[in-house]
């Protein structure tokens, strides 16, 4: 099967509603694996873009870097996957694969610059079309396995949400032992807590409001809080080891460093569009870290799927058909989403 157009979703400018089209799809070559697309995750980051909030994008976009589904066709130099393979896709299709951080596994941070899912252009200068559609060709070595026993549609969100906030917990040692908080119980952020409980860690959830306190207790938190209330600065003064914030938006950081011990560490995510501001003191003050981290190199993706499927982790999704995204993305902005949106791509 060669499928050169495709159906799709995208966005034909900045800030316009997402509406059905069809982009092209490169042939398959020889490293090749052609994806039938089951379900794609709704990401906020696919809202910055697609709004270009982050900086000007690439039109029309089509979004989607949380993608899942079957191995419909390979290239003949592929050896990782077999047609009927479940595979999944995340936020980069390629890198430079020479420099330092590809050579270490960390191609998300490529001193060349990564290619992204969509909103990119590709080493032959062509746009990059995401997983909002029916099928897509990837690199075998830009593609993971999904594991048995993880449903499609709970791995999709994975892709992103799920590395994103397993690399931070990972390389800041969550585990037994560990006070750790997650900011913001939206489609990271639930990952978050999953992932830090499995991995053994005390876990607190700092939310707006305590609207979603039991859902978050069920997730794997062991605390919850509301971060309007200004107790919960006081009381948890100095008692954190590790933060992981995945809110959208500019957070007082000063307040949430003070919730840190000695050496403890806060990790953003979140990927806001204003910039922050910072007084220099809350680091000072207890020699503290204040960190980013983006996505996770392929290997580490693989290791995540790996781990997810260990401890019988999965999203939580509510799937939709296309004609709801625009909606969707509404909903995910007014943080009333629990906790991902998961696209039906039979619907595109
Ligand atoms: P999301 O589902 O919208 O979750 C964000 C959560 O942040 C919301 O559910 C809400 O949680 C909280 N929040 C939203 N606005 C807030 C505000 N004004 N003040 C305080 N808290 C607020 O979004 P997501 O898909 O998880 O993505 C989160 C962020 O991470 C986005 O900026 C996205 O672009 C970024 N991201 C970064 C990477 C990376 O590699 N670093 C990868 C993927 C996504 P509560 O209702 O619990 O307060
Ligand atoms: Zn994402």
């Amino acid at each position: 099967m060669t499928v050169t157009t495709v159906a799709a979703y995208a966005a034909p400018a900045p800030k316009a509603p997402l509406e059905r089209t069809t982009v092209p799809r490169r042939p398959v070559g020889e490293h090749d694996v052609l994806i039938d697309i089951k379900f794609a995750g709704i990401c906020h980051s696919d809202i910055h873009q697609a709004r270009d909030g982050w900086s000007e994008g690439i039109f029309p976009m089509v979004p989607g870097h949380e993608i899942a589904g079957i191995v419909a066709e390979v290239g003949t130099g592929v050896t990782k996957f077999a047609v009927g393979d479940r595979v999944g896709v995340g936020c980069m299709v390629d890198s430079c694969r020479e420099c330092e951080n590809c050579r270490a596994g960390l191609e998300q941070y490529c001193a060349n610059g990564n290619i992204g899912t969509y909103n990119a252009l590709d080493k032959q200068g062509e746009p990059t079309y995401g997983g909002y559609s029916t099928h897509i060709v990837v690199d075998e070595n830009y593609t993971l396995r999904i594991p048995e026993g993880i449903a499609l549609d709970e791995a999709a969100p994975l892709l992103c949400a799920g590395i994103t906030t397993y690399s931070p917990l990972a390389h800041w040692n969550a585990g037994p032992g560990k006070k750790v908080a997650i900011v913001g119980l939206g489609g990271l952020g639930h990952m978050g807590v999953k992932i830090a409980h499995a991995m053994g860690a005390d876990v607190t959830v700092l939310s707006q409001s305590l609207r979603k306190q039991e859902d978050g207790l069920k997730l794997g938190a062991d605390h919850y809080y509301a971060t309007s209330d200004p107790k919960t600065f006081e009381e948890l003064r100095g008692t954190l080891d590790l933060i992981v914030s995945t809110v959208s938006a500019p957070l007082p950081l000063d307040s949430y460093l003070s919730l840190l011990k000695t050496d403890g560490a806060m990790i953003n995510v979140g990927a806001p569009e204003e910039p922050v501001s910072l007084n220099l003191f809350s680091v000072i003050a207890g020699r503290k870290t204040l960190a980013g981290s983006g996505i996770g190199g392929i290997r580490e993706t693989q290791e995540m799927l790996d781990f997810c499927a260990q401890h019988g982790l999965g999203a939580e999704i509510e799937v939709i058909g296309a004609e709801q995204i625009n909606e969707a993305y509404e909903r995910v902005v007014s943080s009333d989403v629990r906790y991902r949106f998961v696209i039906d791509t039979a619907t595109i």
